[in-house]
């Protein structure tokens, strides 16, 4: 499998972006004629800069409206071909795109087309070069790559292939599977871009949203494994024109570029067992069992603080790390239950996290089938792995870096992982302290800002087995906060991405004072909340507190009756519905800069996380901290 992308997809100057798709072990890149306009150095000197990086020129575009003009246009346009070819050779590339005409005075017509591109052809053979024609979607007489591929078929030419992009073809919903009567040595190169579902201008669309493969809603694997029986081998090129991407880091945007597509060539290799795709081997798409634990890292003064909380909503001290400053706090016991792990050792990395970032929930520990193979498919796909130095007695627990520069741990039943607890830990006397009925982790809710989004969505929807939801829309009074949920189907795994757009939301201010992204609140499943509210309080306990508005709106959306109304009052709990069944959330107050922590109780299937009552939340949670949004000077 050979990689591409265009360089128009990153930010920064041509150099920048050559280190960062160098860095993330690209083939080649796309060059767009405005690199070099930009750029301070001749045709020349740019090929052998992108050559001195190890990467080869895949394709130079655009060259735009081309076929079907009359005359004088169109000896025009063969004159600025000759140009453009000049340039070509300069720089060292022998393929370029020609995209279709989007001039009113195009005069359309196959064979007039066809015409052209044989002329074309023959002139590009004079120098040894090639071109591709791509049907833009939005092109006046051809925007449909089946049209376009007649062009390039009655064109007969051996140096005019056919350019195929995914999202030109995917956007206006062409069949795909009309790819696969293409022959493969037709096709000179493939682009690739994703995009979410949007209803707009094509042009528009294409211009700001695309994203990479999996980052959004287009059914690209389909596209791929058609394009792949065609035979075609050359390179698959990342063409994506993102806003938010030339805004952001080009290292970062360059991994998920290189790891977008090592992903979808690995789905395309198991949808096409009969086909000899090349991509590098890994382990399947990791089903997730379960969360097996949080671990926080803190001073021993906040632990001391945190374990207050913890005592409050039933948990308890229950076993000490054999050589380490480690404490394990559990409850629900009979399935492991939920393990919360606190981290008070003055060095490694959990100390270099508090020290960055003060107390947080720095580490996820999560129940897989195979710990081994989850780390191996991570790394293929490029994540960071993550490895700390283990004295004897302890277990390697398998890792990679996550969100924020936090780490993910794998713990499975078929190695000694399952046995870690007893390993690495010796048990606490016990103590008298009663269960609030918490038996699992619901989700985790990791904030970020919102440029790094689609970085995670990538990250977990490519490793893990699971699924994105629609993005929506959440309401700060100090701005808007994107929420994405990712889930495993069967609910083991359930994470919700919340991105900040600025500092003045309460996300924002997370982020802001704790100095990067990372888990902002937890959520524990209980089977009874009414019940578990109970135990709370006489534990002491301090609930979010809702406005009394809340639960007359309550009534009014949802005819609630009044007993239940009281006691969800009472208790300060929140209440949603959905087509399969109801969910109830309570809060605690923050801790720290706005960590928290959830309790909820999902009935027959309820498959959301509230999202109508986080305005309520953020509301309470605004009045319960100090003033936020403050100037800083
Ligand atoms: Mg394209
Ligand atoms: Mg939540």
């Amino acid at each position: 499998m050979k990689t591409s992308i265009a360089t128009v997809s990153l930010s920064g100057d041509l150099r920048e972006k050559l280190a960062a798709i160098a860095a993330a072990s690209f083939d080649g890149v796309e060059i767009f004629e405005n690199d070099f306009l930009a750029f301070d150095g001749t045709p020349a000197e740019v090929g052998a800069m992108i050559r001195d990086h190890g990467l080869e020129i895949t394709l130079f575009q655009p060259f735009r409206d081309f076929e079907g003009l009359p005359e004088p246009q169109r000896s025009r346009a063969f004159d600025r071909a000759e140009r453009k070819f000049d340039l070509m050779q300069e720089l060292g590339t022998d393929l370029m795109l020609v995209c279709s005409n989007v001039s009113p005075a195009a005069l359309g017509g196959i064979d007039r087309a066809a015409a052209d591109f044989h002329e074309l052809g023959e002139r590009a053979a004079k120098r040894g070069l090639r071109v591709g024609y791509e049907a833009l979607a939005w092109g006046r007489h051809i925007n449909d790559h089946r049209d376009a591929w007649e062009i390039v078929r009655r064109a007969n030419h051996p140096n005019i292939g056919l350019i195929l992009d995914s999202f030109h073809t995917l956007a206006r919903g062409i069949d795909v599977e009309t790819i696969r009567a293409i022959p493969g040595d037709r096709i000179f190169i493939v682009q690739l871009a994703d995009a979410p579902r949007m209803e707009m201008d094509l042009l528009q669309w294409s211009r700001h949203y695309r994203n990479m493969p999996g980052q959004g809603d287009l059914p690209i694997t389909d596209f791929m494994r058609a394009v792949a029986a065609t035979g075609y081998n050359g390179p698959l090129s990342l063409e994506i024109f993102n806003d938010q991407f030339r805004g952001g880091s080009p290292k970062t945007i360059a991994i998920d570029g290189k790891r977008s597509l090592l992903n979808l060539m690995d789905e395309v290799r198991r949808a096409e067992p009969a086909l000899a795709i090349d991509v590098p081997a890994m382990p399947d798409r990791v089903q997730v069992e379960g969360v097996e634990f949080v671990e926080f890292a803190a001073n021993e003064e906040e632990a001391a603080e945190l374990g207050m909380l913890l005592s409050s909503m039933g948990f308890s001290p229950q076993a000490r790390h054999r050589s380490k400053d480690v404490v394990l706090w559990r409850q629900g016991g009979a399935e492991g239950g939920i393990n919360i792990v606190i981290n008070t050792e003055r060095e490694g990395f959990a100390h270099s996290s508090y020290l960055v970032h003060g107390t947080n929930a720095y580490a996820l520990g999560i129940r897989v089938e195979d710990a081994q193979a989850t780390v191996a498919r991570a790394r293929a796909l490029g994540a960071e792995p993550f490895e700390q130095k283990h004295r004897p007695g302890e277990l390697a627990i398998p890792a990679i870096r996550g969100v924020g520069g936090g780490v993910i741990y794998f713990i499975d039943s078929r190695s000694e992982l399952a046995r870690v607890w007893e390993i690495e830990f010796e048990a606490l006397p016990e103590r008298a302290t009663k269960s609030a009925g918490l038996v699992a982790v619901d989700h985790v809710a990791q904030t970020m800002n919102y440029e790094e989004m689609l970085t995670w969505v990538l990250f977990y929807t490519s490793i893990f087995r699971t699924e994105k939801l629609p993005m929506v829309d959440v309401v700060d009074p100090g701005g808007l906060v994107r929420s994405q949920v990712i889930e495993s189907e069967d609910g083991a795994l359930r994470l919700t991405l919340n991105g900040a757009e600025n500092r003045k939301t309460l996300a924002g201010h997370f982020i802001a004072e704790s100095f990067g992204s990372s888990i902002q609140h937890l959520a524990f499943r209980s089977e009874d909340i009414v019940a578990t509210a109970a135990v709370l309080r006489k534990l002491g306990f301090k609930p979010l507190e809702i406005s009394p508005n809340y639960y007359d709106d309550l009534e009014a959306r949802f005819g609630l009756e009044s007993s239940l109304l009281e006691k969800l009052k009472v208790f300060n709990i929140l209440y949603d519905r959905d087509e399969a069944g109801e969910y109830f959330q309570l809060y605690s107050t923050n801790y720290g800069e706005g960590f928290f922590f959830e309790i909820v109780e999902r009935r027959a299937g309820y498959r959301g996380y509230g999202a109508a009552n986080a305005p309520f939340r953020i509301a309470a949670q605004k009045r319960a901290i100090r003033p936020l949004g403050m100037p800083k000077r």
